[in-house]
């Protein structure tokens, strides 16, 4: 699981938000990422919400268009590249697969619709059987194909945009909180059936969540992002072992823990203030307004992303 699939350098995202005649102010959804994610590996990405993760993870994928950095998939430059063929490897689950799913179009047509354009189907018999046997795939079944999403509940209509992302045989899916708009009883479900799929295809995950217990069943590395800079990314274990940012230090004390003597001893940390606003960010340390450590430095100077243990990176001057 060494080889890297996905690399960002120096990624930017900013959209810009018109504010009057001729006059414009910038969102910085996304700043300055440098990472990579390796292949087989799911990489998790936690962070408040506006935080920028869902904008990295599609920015990543070309669903916006990056500001300013580059993007590499499996060693090939593609920052600029025409996407229809790293469409077909490339996929994204979304978060509300109620709103993600046409309405107006079975589930046959929706899971065929990937596999027509990619044209993966020889014959309309082939493509009913790879419908068909997607569905299966997914925990539903192939009568399923002739319904409308409106038919099904939230954890199914989640497994139909599972099958249509997997009708392409991908390699790198983005899966955007695909489990927070989902009952409890069913997420374990759903996280499951993805870490089954991964298994038997050989897949490669970013999976964001804003919930960290989540994202640490899953994921092999743990990437924390606060507004729009990555302040912290490591190893799953490592990084609730030995959490470094203050930042991440605060997410981790707010994460349950089953044994109450432990979860009595510990001491959750409050923030003060609300998250600030990504068009009028703060200087320095994006997290200095909000730091009980911040020192006069941090409302200077932006720290430097910096490797401070093997494979445990983080930004931050007190480090
Ligand atoms: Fe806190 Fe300063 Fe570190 Fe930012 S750089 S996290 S403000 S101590």
């Amino acid at each position: 699981m060494n080889k890297e699939l996905i690399r960002v350098e120096d990624l930017r995202k900013y959209f810009s938000i018109k504010m009057g005649f001729m006059k414009y102010n910038y969102v910085q959804a996304v700043e300055d990422a440098n990472f990579s994610i390796r292949k087989g590996e799911t990489l998790g990405l936690v962070g408040e919400s506006g935080c920028g993760k869902t904008t990295l993870g599609r920015t990543i994928l070309r669903l916006h268009e990056p500001t300013s950095g580059k993007i590499f998939y499996d060693g090939e430059d593609i920052t600029h590249v025409k996407m229809l063929p790293y469409r077909r490897k490339m996929q994204i689950i979304f978060q509300d697969p109620s709103a993600s799913l046409d309405p107006r179009m079975t589930v046959g047509e929706i899971v065929g619709e990937a596999i027509d354009i990619h044209k993966l189907a020889g014959s309309k018999k082939e493509r009913t059987e790879r419908i068909q046997q997607l569905l299966t795939q997914v925990g539903l079944n192939s009568e399923h194909s002739n319904r409308y999403p409106h038919e099904f509940s939230g954890g199914q209509q989640q497994r139909i945009g599972i099958a249509r992302a997997l009708a392409v045989e991908p390699e790198f899916i983005v899966c955007d909180e695909p489990v927070s708009a989902l009952d409890v009883s069913i997420q374990s479900q759903i996280v499951n059936m993805l870490e089954d799929m991964q298994k038997d295809m050989g897949l490669t995950y970013l999976f964001i969540a804003h919930d960290l217990s989540v994202v640490r069943h899953i994921s092999n590395r743990i990437g924390v992002m606060y507004l729009g800079n990555m302040v912290e990314l490591a190893e799953s274990n490592e990084l609730h072992k030995n959490p470094l940012h203050p930042y991440t230090k605060t997410l981790m004390s707010a994460v349950p823990v089953p044994d109450p003597a432990k979860s009595r001893a510990r001491k959750r940390i409050i923030l003060e203030g609300d998250i600030p606003s990504p068009m009028n960010p703060p200087s320095g340390c994006r997290f200095h307004t909000r730091c009980p450590y911040a020192i006069p430095r941090c409302k200077e100077e932006v720290p430097v992303w910096r490797e401070l243990a093997t494979d445990h990176f983080a930004a931050c001057h007190i480090l």
